[in-house]
């Protein structure tokens, strides 16, 4: 690589790629290299790396002057560009340049040339909580490219497109720089004059419809099915209709699920939130409303005699959750979060609270003596939001304990915790 004298280096390698002796003639590497190369060729299911080998050592020993200088200084003299450059070109140019394309007898794809994954299109859909509980179908207007219907792709009027003068029909140019003392630098970029499809389509022949681009734009309407059970994320493929391109195996068009945030209902896997706010009444004395489902539905929900209910506490609905994908009729649970409302301070007058307290305790099991409050200290109480606070220790508590602990494991659950 710098320039230095070429050293000796292993020029054996090539000959046992082929499988061929030293001496071996011109034909006899001819006749071991179109075995090998049928034999691995990508396209019949062969090792891409051995195929690259292969024409790899056929492309320099069939030259006689870089079959001499590896034969005396190695592969390594070939890369280093005593020649002007080394094993270079693309593996399937050659086999074609062998076989003069068609070697498979199809000759469908342009010249033989390997046809190229296309990519996939993803789109995000958005879609309400309402679509995943009742399923919905959505009907998407997309413009994408298509091979031209008229010359099928081939952007020429003949069907036969000609070689580029530019590439020599390779698609792929290489030059070669100088980049320090003995430097040399090859970039292989693709040919200017082609784009790299390695044709030369003269104005004449070009196709009238796509002007020999090969390929038109086209509107296309697809109906997405989302199905009951859904998950947020969960992807839909639409195969191979994506942009299509000449020699392109075309991509999928997929699209990425994202529920939309509910003003009610929360959901996690197959289960349904929703809160609900009590009054104290309500509460301790009975309650009863209507909650609009995801499907129009008005379920009852009703305490039992006599029940009460405390803030936090939660009580669930069997099947009245989300429906599993692909086994709709299966729900989940509708869980409801009770809050209750306290009145406001001042709300009661102490002949109300004397009143309350008969009733809510009748007995009053501890009152202190005055005796007993001399002996207390007075305190303060102040207001607090406790969840702000609790957060903000928490996060303290992490950064001491994420300095001085490896295993940050146990505090980042506390902090998730924290956040329930
Ligand atoms: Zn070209
Ligand atoms: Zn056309």
């Amino acid at each position: 690589m710098f320039g230095r004298a070429p050293r000796k280096s292993d020029s054996t390698k090539y000959y046992e790629v082929l499988g061929v002796s030293k001496n071996a003639t011109p034909e006899e590497l001819k006749k071991a290299y179109r075995k090998a190369a049928i034999k691995n060729h990508p396209d019949k299911g062969g090792d891409p790396e051995k195929f690259k080998e292969l024409a790899q050592a056929y492309e320099v020993l069939n030259d006689p002057e870089k079959r001499e200088i590896y034969d005396q200084y190695g592969e390594d003299a070939l890369k280093e560009g005593m020649s002007g450059g080394g094993p270079s070109h693309n593996p399937f140019d050659i086999f074609e340049s062998f076989f003069g394309g068609g070697a498979f007898g199809g000759g469908s794809s342009s010249r033989g040339r390997r046809q190229k994954q296309g990519e996939d299109v993803v789109h995000t859909l958005k879609v309400s909580l309402e679509d995943l509980y009742n399923g919905a179908s959505k009907k998407l207007s997309l413009s994408r490219n298509a091979l031209c219907q008229k010359c099928k792709g081939k952007g020429c009027k003949s069907g036969i497109a000609g070689k580029c003068y530019g590439c020599q029909g390779s698609g792929m140019k290489v030059s070669m720089r100088q980049i320090g003392l003995g430097m040399i630098q090859r970039m292989q970029h693709v040919c200017p004059d082609c784009q790299g499809s390695g044709e030369f389509i003269s104005d004449r022949d070009k196709c009238t419809q796509c002007k020999g681009k090969k390929i038109t734009q086209e509107k296309k309407v697809l109906e997405v099915h989302v199905e009951k059970g859904m998950q947020h994320g969960q992807k839909i493929v639409f195969d191979g209709q994506a942009d299509e391109a000449p020699d392109t195996v075309t991509g999928d068009i997929v699209f990425v699920l994202q529920q939309k945030e509910h003003p009610m209902f929360k959901r996690k896997y197959d289960d349904l939130y929703v809160e609900h706010n009590l009054s104290l009444t309500e509460a301790l004395c009975g309650f009863q409303f209507a909650l609009n489902h995801l499907d129009g539905r008005q379920l009852l929900i009703k305490s039992n005699p006599g029940e009460v209910i405390k803030p936090g506490q939660h009580k669930a609905i069997n099947d009245e959750g989300m429906p599993q994908h692909q086994r709709p009729f299966m729900k989940g649970r509708l869980y409801i979060q009770f809050s209750v409302d306290f009145p406001d301070s001042g709300f009661l007058s102490p002949d109300q609270c004397r009143t309350l307290e008969t009733i809510l305790s009748p007995k009053p099991s501890k009152t202190l003596t005055d005796m007993e409050v001399d002996e207390c200290e007075e305190t303060t109480l102040h207001d607090v939001n406790i969840e702000e606070e609790m957060r903000r220790k928490q996060q303290n508590h992490f950064h001491e304990s994420y300095e001085d602990d490896d295993d940050d494991e146990p505090s980042m659950s506390r902090v998730q915790c924290a956040q329930q």
